[in-house]
């Protein structure tokens, strides 16, 4: 019997714990396609489950790791041959399907994705769930017919990995964007990415009225709770609102004035379920329209054995930007 090497996630009697250790190969889930996984990443998901401080993790023992890059070894979908080089993100892998924290792992041949031409797999997973989630924002924000033109875009949790990243491709397709982050030492990263403006955190994060002055016309959103409800209040007139995450919380304390009295739409960002042709979409576009001098700023490259640290800083909010694992 073949062992990897794997973040394992246990809950029973003696608790919660995750330890890097060995994995036998006859514990893989089903899958029709095995892939030697070079890359992983740390996204603010993974920190909940391997900390334990959110039920992320539904099935044990779990492997941690929402998302992953690496080669075929064996296939039985007609898709995928020996020798591809693929991407995974979301299908409830690192949740209910054991994850990319591991050398080794087997899963459903339509849940993966070709490496886009003109990316690395480290590039890949510098981009990860969380740029792949900023790029499904801005589809959202262009499918709905926001434009440049109509006024500036608004990115709040704008230093973790999702904001960096919308705020790079935001400003790339001509926005002013404001950025909205609690670390005023980040100020000269956000210009960097793009962003025009930076606003204190703390401006947002408290709850607020109903309405107020009208400052933006779109936005990414991925702290929730009074931020996300006074990002809509200040929201323009027949403006969106991109919400893909809860940083701050899973609750949204809002009234309906905005969607009523402004026409406001509220956009919900699903990363994890979300149709394979949109992930391709979106994954050809993060190879053509991220810059990778800028992908290459926002990243920290870590060890496998620095993944449960990283994961507890994650939570921390002391993590910019974007982690890669080198798993291989
Ligand atoms: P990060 O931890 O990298 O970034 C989150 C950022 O939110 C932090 O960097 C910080 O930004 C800000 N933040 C943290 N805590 C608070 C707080 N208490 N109040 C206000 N702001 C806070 O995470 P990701 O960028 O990877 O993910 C962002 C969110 O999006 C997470 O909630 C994640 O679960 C969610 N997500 C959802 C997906 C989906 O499919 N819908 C997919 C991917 C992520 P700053 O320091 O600049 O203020």
């Amino acid at each position: 019997m073949s062992t990897f090497k794997a973040l394992r996630i246990d809950k029973d009697d003696a608790g919660y714990r995750a330890a890097i250790t060995q994995f036998d190969d006859a514990d893989l889930m089903e899958g029709d396609v095995t892939v030697r996984v070079t890359h992983s990443t740390v996204n603010y998901k993974d920190g909940l489950a391997i900390t334990g401080k959110s039920p992320v993790v539904r099935r044990f023992p779990m492997i941690s790791g929402i998302d992953f890059a690496g080669v075929v070894e064996s296939s039985q979908h007609a898709e995928f041959k020996p020798g591809d080089q693929v991407i995974l993100n979301g299908w409830g892998v690192g949740e209910t399907h054991l994850g990319g924290h591991a050398q080794r792992a087997r899963v459903k041949g339509d849940w993966l994705v070709p490496l886009p031409a003109g990316l690395s797999a480290a590039q890949a997973m510098s981009i990860g769930t969380a740029g792949y989630t900023a790029m499904l924002a801005l589809m959202a924000l262009e499918r709905f017919g926001a434009k440049p033109a109509d006024g500036p875009a608004i990115v709040t949790g704008a230093a973790g990995g999702v904001g960096s990243v919308a705020i790079a491709l935001l400003s790339r397709a001509g926005w002013h964007v404001i950025a909205s982050s609690g670390r005023p030492q980040e100020k000269d990263y956000l210009h960097h990415l793009g962003a025009s403006e930076i606003i204190e955190r703390a401006e947002l994060s408290a709850p607020g009225r109903p309405l107020g002055k009208e400052r933006w016309a779109a936005g990414v959103d991925c702290v929730g709770s009074h931020t996300l409800a006074n990002v809509l209040a200040q929201t323009k007139t027949h403006g969106a609102i991109a919400a893909c995450g809860l940083a701050q919380g899973m609750d949204l304390p809002a009234t309906v004035a905005p969607f009523i009295l402004r026409g406001v739409s509220l956009l919900g960002i699903d990363s994890v379920m979300c149709p394979k042709v949109k992930r391709l979409e979106a994954w050809n576009r993060l190879a053509h329209e991220l810059d990778h001098a800028k992908l290459a700023e926002i990243t920290t490259t870590i060890s496998f054995d620095e993944v449960p640290e990283t994961a507890r800083a994650i939570l921390e909010g002391h993590v910019r930007g974007r982690v890669v694992v080198e798993i291989a």
